[in-house]
């Protein structure tokens, strides 16, 4: 159990050397190394604002979202670039449309709109965005 976080304020992003860097991987990479490519800085502790090196492990995106999974945590798959993602009512019409033509896989559109795959499942079985309808259902 990890009980000393050191936590970073706001949006985990600094300045350092005049660029702009994503201040966990910076962190990261300055303890243990450079990060395999297409990787994620996965928290150890699952404290998401925690900044303690010791706290810290990377992953693959699907590993990343295992552990929300598993944590009952659901956060957007590839997290970094969609953190605040919040689908809009046209995207989860294009999501269920595309369920709807079976045109694309639960992971292809969890990935297109940077959701979690049990955020599409959960479109696709009504409990989320129920009220969404598509066109022809609304006529
Ligand atoms: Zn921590």
């Amino acid at each position: 159990m990890c009980t000393s976080h050191a936590r970073s304020k706001g949006y985990p992003l600094s300045w350092v050397g005049g660029k702009k860097v994503r201040l966990l991987r910076f962190i990261y990479e300055q303890m243990h190394g450079e990060i395999p490519e297409g990787h994620v800085i996965r928290h150890k502790c699952d404290v998401r604002p925690c900044i303690n090196p010791e706290h810290l492990e990377t992953g693959t995106p699907k590993q990343n979202m295992n552990d929300a999974i598993e944590r009952g945590r659901m956060r957007p798959l590839l997290g970094e670039k969609n953190l605040n993602s919040k689908l809009t009512t046209d995207q989860v019409r294009e999501i269920k449309f595309s369920i709807k033509n079976k045109s694309d896989s639960n992971y292809g559109l969890a990935r297109k709109y940077g959701v979690s795959e049990m955020a599409i499942r959960k479109i696709k079985k009504g409990t989320m965005w129920a009220h969404v309808k598509l066109e022809e259902e609304i006529i």
